[in-house]
C-alpha cells in the first residue's frame, strides 16, 4: 500500500475556528478521504499551535494559567472539525511532551551536523506582538504596525540564536526549480522564486521576552537561556508527529503533502525545507498553498467586520452542504467567496434539485416497477460518458495537475447533471406502460443504468460530502460503506440484485 501523509498548517490558539481555518481542514479531509478511496494508506494530521506571547498576554488578560487557554481552545478546535467531518487521524499540540522534545532533538540535530547555521547576534528595532516579528519601517504607519493599527510597537534589543537560511538560498532556488511539484499552484512557486532572487534574510530562533514555550536547548555565551521562537517551535510539528526523534509515530517521515494556506507559504516552502536540510533529513514531497475564502453578498456589505459564524453555516443546511459550497464555489488553487445567497442558490439547484432529486426518483421507480430489487442490465454509452468523467475527476484530485478539488467536484456533479438528461431521454414511465417482454426488458436496462449511475455519484462525491453520499449509497442498497469503496472497482459495478429502501430526502427543499 501507498503510504500518504497529509497535514494541514496547525491553528493558532488565539481566538476562535473561523472560516480561513475550515476552509483548510475541509479540502485537506477530501484528499484524505479520496486517498483512502484509492487504495493508499492515509495519515492525516491536524492540530493546534499553541505557544506564543499573544497565547501568554490573552491568558493573563482572561486570569488563566496559558495552558488552561490552550486547553479549553483546543477542544473547542477539535470539536468544531468532528462536526465539519474532518476525518484526522491524529491531533497534534506543541504543548505535547512528545513535540517539545522532538523540537528540541531537531534543533541538536542540526547543532551537531551543521554548527555554523546556528549563531548569536544583537540587534533592536519596533516589535509588534501582533505579527511576533520586528518591523521594519515600510510596515510601519503612524508609530503602528499596518497589520495591528490598535497595538502598541515596543523598542526591543535583545540578544538571539539565529539560523542561517541565507545559506539555503541556492539549495531553496534549485529545490522549487528542479522538482515543480514541490510547491504548487505555480503562482506560489513564482512568488518563492522572486523572494529567493531579492535575497533571504536569516531568522530569530530564539526569543528571550518569550516565557510561553519550549525551551532552546543551548545557552547564549553569556549564559542566558531563552525560548524556542515560532518557527522552530510550530513547523517541526509535522515531524514530531511522527514520534521523531524516533519513529514511534504512526505517521511516518517525510510527509506526502503539506495543505497551507497562500500567507503561510513561505514558511513552509522555504524556511521548513531549510531547517530539514540543515538538519539532513529528507524534505517533504509538496506543499500546496490555497487560496482565501472572501465573504460577499449583502448581510457582509452591509456592516465592516462581519464574520462567517460557522455554526450558523452548518445548521442551514448540515455540514455536507457547507463542505460542498466550499469546495464548488472557492477554486483549491484561487481566492473566491462565500455569499449567503450564491450559498442558497447552489444548495437548492445543485443539491436538493439535482443530485437530491435524482436519488428520490430513481428509488421510487425501483419501488414502484420491480418491488425495490434492481433489475440486471448491459453496460452502455452513458457508463463510458461516466468513464470520461471520472478520469478527468482523479487528474483533478489525484496531484498529477495540483489540487483542483473545485474541478473533481464539478466532473463529479456532471454525473448528476446526466443521469438527470438520462431519465428526461428514456422516460422510465412511458416504457413500464408497454406490456411486453421487450418493454420489460428495455425497463430493466434503463433502472439497472440508473443505479449504477447512482452508485458511482455516490463513490466519488464521498470525499466530499461523506455523510450523504452513505445515505445515497445505503438507499440504493450498495454493500458496506460508501467510504470503504475502492475507485479501482468503479469499472466493474454491478448492482443488480440491491435492495432500495427510500429513506428521508438527501436534502429537503430550502
Ligand atoms: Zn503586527
Amino acid at each position: 500500500m501507498t503510504r500518504y501523509f497529509l497535514t494541514t498548517a496547525i491553528d493558532y490558539s488565539n481566538g476562535e475556528p473561523h472560516i480561513g481555518h475550515a476552509y483548510e481542514k475541509i479540502g485537506a479531509d477530501a484528499i484524505a478521504r479520496y486517498r483512502r478511496m484509492l487504495g493508499d494508506d492515509v495519515h492525516f494530521l491536524i492540530g493546534m499551535d499553541e505557544h506564543g506571547q499573544k497565547v501568554e498576554q490573552t491568558a493573563a488578560q482572561l486570569g488563566v494559567e496559558p495552558q488552561a487557554l490552550v486547553d479549553t481552545l483546543a477542544e473547542k478546535f477539535a470539536a468544531m472539525w468532528q462536526r465539519l467531518g474532518i476525518s484526522n487521524d491524529q491531533f497534534i499540540r506543541t504543548t505535547d511532551a512528545m513535540h517539545k522534545a522532538g523540537v528540541q532533538a531537531l534543533i541538536e540535530r542540526i547543532f551537531e551536523r551543521n554548527p555554523d547555521d546556528f549563531y548569536e547576534k544583537a540587534y533592536e528595532g519596533w516589535y509588534c506582538v501582533g505579527c511576533e516579528s520586528f518591523k521594519q519601517d515600510a510596515e510601519i504607519i503612524d508609530g503602528k504596525c499596518v497589520l495591528h493599527p490598535t497595538r502598541t510597537l515596543e523598542w526591543v534589543e535583545e540578544r538571539n540564536w539565529f539560523f542561517r537560511l541565507s545559506k539555503y538560498a541556492s539549495f531553496l532556488k534549485a529545490l522549487l526549480t528542479d522538482r515543480v511539484e514541490f510547491l504548487q499552484p505555480a503562482s506560489r512557486r513564482n512568488e518563492m522564486l522572486a523572494l529567493i532572487e531579492r535575497g533571504l534574510e536569516d531568522v530569530s530562533a530564539s526569543r528571550s521576552r518569550l516565557q510561553w514555550g519550549i525551551p532552546f536547548p543551548r545557552p547564549l555565551s553569556t549564559g542566558e537561556r531563552q525560548t524556542t521562537y515560532v518557527w522552530f517551535d510550530a513547523l517541526p510539528n509535522y515531524l514530531t508527529a511522527t514520534g521523531f526523534p524516533g519513529d514511534g509515530g504512526r505517521a511516518k517521515w517525510p510527509a506526502q503533502l503539506h495543505v497551507v494556506g497562500k500567507d503561510i507559504t513561505r514558511f513552509h516552502s522555504i524556511i521548513w525545507p531549510a531547517m530539514l536540510k540543515a538538519a539532513e533529513l529528507p524534505l517533504p514531497e509538496r506543499v500546496w498553498g490555497h487560496g482565501f475564502v472572501l465573504l460577499g453578498g449583502e448581510r457582509f456589505s452591509k456592516s465592516a467586520g462581519v464574520r462567517l459564524d460557522l455554526d450558523e453555516a452548518i445548521a442551514k443546511y448540515g455540514a455536507d452542504a457547507f463542505r460542498y459550497f466550499l469546495l464548488r464555489e472557492i477554486p483549491f488553487d484561487a481566492d473566491g467567496s462565500f455569499s449567503w445567497e450564491q450559498f442558497d442558490a447552489r444548495y437548492n439547484s445543485d443539491l436538493a434539485n439535482s443530485w437530491g432529486n435524482l436519488t428520490s426518483r430513481v428509488i421510487a421507480m425501483v419501488e414502484k416497477y420491480r418491488d425495490g430489487v434492481v433489475p440486471s442490465g448491459a453496460r452502455e454509452e452513458v457508463d463510458r460518458s461516466a468513464a470520461e468523467d471520472i478520469e478527468a475527476y482523479h487528474a483533478a484530485m489525484n496531484g498529477s495537475r495540483g489540487y483542483l478539488l473545485h474541478e473533481g467536484l464539478q466532473r463529479a456533479m456532471s454525473m448528476v447533471t446526466r443521469g438527470n438528461e438520462y431519465v428526461q431521454t428514456m422516460q422510465p414511465w412511458s416504457i413500464a406502460k408497454r406490456d411486453d417482454e421487450d418493454g420489460r426488458r428495455a425497463l430493466d436496462h434503463v433502472l439497472s443504468s440508473l443505479v449504477r449511475q447512482l452508485a458511482r455519484q455516490a463513490v466519488v462525491l464521498a470525499p466530499f460530502m461523506p455523510e450523504k453520499a452513505q445515505e445515497a449509497w445505503a438507499q440504493i442498497g450498495g454493500p458496506g460503506n460508501v467510504g470503504d469503496q475502492r475507485f479501482g472497482d468503479l469499472d466493474s459495478l454491478d448492482a443488480t440484485g440491491w435492495a432500495v429502501k427510500k429513506g428521508a430526502s438527501l436534502f429537503p427543499k430550502a
